[in-house]
């Protein structure tokens, strides 16, 4: 894949959908019909199922339906790949210790981008820019694996309260079901 940010002015590419520069005026219009029909819920941040998700920010994938959450029920992170990371790590961190979250939902699905990907694209990146970025890709070939690897993340992580009421699953894109990954 190529990873290059500039496209030849003009081209079908440079105006296609991912340039345009309505979208963010769209949301912003859909934001105030939402606040129109809005009332303050009168809630405590503390979210009220005591759980955090972390899920990939595929854009496939809509945690609140696909789990049956409402607004308030959970903290979301969401990254790239759904890897726990260390400022995911930072996230959990504050959402045990400050704001009383107890269980923490790992979800993965298929067909993600970070299955095409390697560590090389990090080295593409130095090479268009000059400079390496500081992270990890976070990279995998084996979506199970890494769902076990990210589990073992959250239960040593040495900042948490709560490392025992971890569960990691993979989201199938097609079909909507999870399927739990063993973390053994
Ligand atoms: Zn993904």
């Amino acid at each position: 894949m190529s990873t290059s940010a500039s496209l030849p002015e003009g081209s079908a590419a440079a105006q296609g959908p991912d340039t345009d520069p309505t979208v963010i005026d769209r949301l912003v219009k859909a934001n105030q019909e939402y606040a129109s029909g809005f009332s303050d819920p009168g809630m405590d941040a503390r979210p009220v199922l005591k759980v955090a998700v972390v899920a990939c920010m595929d854009a496939r994938l809509d945690l609140h339906d696909a789990l049956g959450l409402s607004l308030g029920d959970c903290h979301t992170i969401r990254n790239a790949g759904g890897v726990v990371t260390d400022d995911v790590i930072r996230s959990l961190t504050i959402s045990q210790r400050a704001l009383g979250t107890r269980s923490v939902i790992l979800i993965h699905h298929t067909n993600c981008g970070l299955e095409s990907l390697t560590e090389d694209f990090r080295h593409e990146i130095e090479d268009e820019v000059g400079q390496r970025p500081s992270w990890a890709v976070e990279a995998f070939r084996d979506v199970d694996q890494d769902v076990r690897q990210s589990m073992q993340r959250v239960r040593t992580s040495p900042f948490l309260l709560h490392t025992g009421s971890v569960r990691g699953f993979v989201f199938d894109v097609t079909t909507g079901l999870l399927r739990e990954i063993d973390p053994a």
